[in-house]
């Protein structure tokens, strides 16, 4: 039971100390939540259990609860949040490749687009489908939700929103592609 080597900083109230990976407690194998010294003498890592059965306290020279590293926690939240990102990314891309058909959801054409010609209409639709323009500017979050094209000289933007199975409110059943007008966005 010697002492490891501490991997963070120790805050400072001295009562905590930020580690990067929670060690396995001296005394059983589960996961340790206190690094202090012993009734005994020497430190080690301790549960709770065993450092409410061997533990002299908190504080400089007694011991230190252990945390996981913030830093460490945020880049775990970061990962989850770009798994999301990436899951709707491919929803939208599947809804509006196959221009609704794969998917929950509806494809609106504003009054706007719907003035035009037939044929630039075709066009447009075509377009949206295709599209692969995507860069850090019109996708900073890479779900594919917005681009905007030109056809015939006529610049056009689609989006997707999401909603819940009524439409009434903003979910995750329901996407909505709306191709439209820029002044109609
Ligand atoms: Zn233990």
């Amino acid at each position: 039971m010697e002492k490891k080597p501490q991997t963070g900083k120790p805050a400072a109230t001295h009562t905590e100390v930020a580690v990067e990976v929670l060690p396995r407690c001296d005394f059983c194998d589960s996961q340790a939540a206190y690094d202090g010294k012993t009734q005994m003498g020497p430190w080690a890592n301790m549960c709770e259990a065993h450092f409410q059965a061997h533990g002299i306290g908190l504080g400089l020279g007694k011991g230190q609860k252990l945390v996981l590293n913030k830093k460490q926690m945020n880049e775990k939240a970061a990962t989850t949040r770009q798994t999301e990102h990436s899951q709707r990314r491919l929803l939208n891309d599947l809804f509006r490749s196959s221009l609704g058909l794969m998917g929950s959801g509806r494809v609106l054409i504003t009054n706007g687009v719907d003035s035009l010609p037939e044929d630039t209409k075709a066009k447009i639709l075509l377009a949206v489908r295709d599209f692969d323009d995507f860069n850090e500017d019109n996708d900073p979050h890479a779900e594919h939700d917005f681009g905007s094209i030109k056809i015939d000289g006529q610049a056009i933007f689609w989006k997707i929103d999401y909603y819940d199975a009524d439409y009434r409110y903003h979910g995750e059943v329901n996407r909505v592609l709306t191709i439209m007008l820029p002044h109609e966005y």
